[in-house]
């Protein structure tokens, strides 16, 4: 049986955050309005309008392309991509062809074996389309999204799995996301992935025929339909059948992917440069400029985590992922510092990434919602690494704080959770917990070393949940021992 490889290449579409649209003063904030209200003769494409290139989304491409490791071109052309359909009035979308702005880069995604660089062929400018409803017999259309900014970003055929694609695009998110230029949420339509996919038999050089599959809208269609197209293509070639180039959707609600055409060429679309605009040559000066405001990235972050600060790959990984976050979990270490806490920081990323995250996974809130401020959450820290309260009092303490932003100190007077670390007070608890338990002694000295864990949890329970473990333990100790 032959072994056969997969071949995947993305073309993704980014909406950029911008005031205006990308060639009228129009507001570019479409999905607030009410129909066909943000709208002029350039985006509704009355005759005699002359586009106007928007500057900001020029920025905000090339610095993405910078961010991507990208040539930025010394000349650009825009060019008109000729096509007929309901929610594109000019008749034609005015993208980049021959000439795109951003060109040669790559993104470092980690795999299994590895990290890995994909390769990015180009990253160009274009608008978006209108929008149509359909109902009953008609349809309706709202040109709000129409002249919309959107940058494509095409990347080289280099992914060989789905879940390398996946990867791919969560990385490609988090960087547009820190660079302020997209909010790229998929779900809203504001990330759009257009996955081409093929395969191969293991060690042939040439490429598969591939099948392109358009307006993926989330994380888990892309991880679908590529897997369902693999397993669909391989089955062909399997049989000694051929895959046939076309366009496909993919039909989330049954799980497959559906021919919507035979594959058009570039031809069809009559691709010429428009004639409306100027050739793009951003000045060298500008481009450094821009280049200026590129922020420290998530992978140089993690590996500043990992280096600087010693924390392990994975909580640096999982710290970085959102820039608010990395932000946030900066600002309680230097917090902590301030408060000479000799916190370590190791810790502090334990706390962020475990019950931070949980308490935000079950209140589906993002980094911006938590009410606790990082000076709180190092004080919070302060508290514990002084011994002022337990583990399991913290984590308690830190669940109210969430839900209230009330500060540490406040919550632990109110619930009483100072911890109890004088040993005299705590002798007499054991002392009353060992009266009890007579048999689990015996068992204990019998050689059942586990009825140490066990009578420390009645001994906590008894000093609900005040006790100083620690000294909980050697107290302990120290009466079993003496028989
Ligand atoms: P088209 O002209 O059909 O749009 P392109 O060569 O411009 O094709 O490539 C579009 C996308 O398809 C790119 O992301 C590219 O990496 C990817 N791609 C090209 N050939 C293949 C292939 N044989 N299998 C999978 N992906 C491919
Ligand atoms: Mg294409
Ligand atoms: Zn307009």
């Amino acid at each position: 049986m032959t072994a056969y490889e997969t071949v995947i290449g993305l073309e993704v579409h980014v909406q950029l955050q911008t005031a205006s649209k990308m060639f009228c003063s129009c507001s570019a904030n479409y999905a607030a309005a009410a129909p066909n209200t943000h709208v002029c003769p350039v985006c509704m494409a009355l005759p005699g309008v002359l586009p106007v290139i928007n500057r900001v989304a020029v920025e905000k491409t090339i610095l993405t392309g910078l961010a991507l490791h990208c040539r930025i071109a010394e000349e650009a052309v825009f060019a008109r991509k000729n096509y007929h359909y309901a929610d594109l009035p000019k008749g034609y979308q005015i993208s980049q062809y021959e000439l795109p702005l951003c060109l040669g880069g790559w993104l470092e995604i980690e795999t299994e074996a590895g990290n890995k660089r994909i390769g990015i062929t180009r990253a160009h400018l274009e608008e978006d389309t209108g929008k149509l409803t359909h109902v009953d017999g008609y349809s309706l259309v709202d040109l709000n999204r129409a002249g919309v900014p959107l940058l494509e970003i095409v990347s080289e055929p280099e992914l060989r799995s789905a879940q390398e694609a996946r990867v791919y695009l969560t990385k490609l998110q988090s960087i547009l996301r820190y660079l302020h230029v997209s909010a790229a949420d998929m779900e809203k339509g504001q990330m759009r992935c257009e996955a081409n996919v093929s395969v191969r038999p293991a060690g042939q050089q040439a490429f598969g025929t591939k099948v392109e599959i358009k307006n993926l809208n989330s994380f888990r269609a892309v991880k679908q339909s590529l897997d369902y197209e693999v397993a669909r293509q391989t089955a062909l070639l399997e049989v000694g059948r051929q895959v046939v180039q076309v366009t496909m959707g993919w039909d989330e609600e049954h799980g497959h992917t559906v021919v919507q055409r035979v594959k058009e060429s570039s031809d069809d679309y009559r691709y010429f440069p428009e004639p409306d605009l100027p050739p793009l040559s951003p000045l060298r000066a500008w481009v450094a400029e821009i280049e200026a405001y590129l922020p420290e990235l998530p992978d140089a972050k993690a590996e500043r985590f990992v280096v600087q600060l010693g924390l392990d790959r994975r909580d640096a990984s999982l710290l970085v992922a959102e820039r608010a976050v990395a932000e946030y979990f900066e600002a309680v270490v230097q917090a902590a510092q301030r408060r000479e806490l000799g916190l370590q920081l190791r810790n502090i990323a334990n706390w962020i990434t475990g019950e931070l995250f949980r308490l935000m996974n079950a209140a589906g809130r993002s980094i911006a919602a938590v009410p606790v401020t990082p000076e709180q959450f190092a004080e919070l820290l302060a508290l514990t690494a002084a011994g002022k309260i337990n583990l399991n009092s913290a984590k308690k303490v830190l669940g109210i704080m969430f839900e209230t932003g009330r500060p540490a100190a406040d919550v632990v007077q109110e619930l009483g959770l100072v911890q109890v670390s004088d040993s005299g007070a705590l002798s007499q608890v054991v002392a009353r917990v060992l009266e009890r338990y007579p048999d689990e002694i015996a068992k204990y000295r019998a050689g059942k070393g586990g009825m140490l864990d066990w009578l420390m949890g009645q001994v906590m329970r008894e000093s609900r949940g005040k006790a100083n473990p620690n000294v909980v333990r050697e107290l302990l100790q120290k009466v079993l021992a003496e028989g």
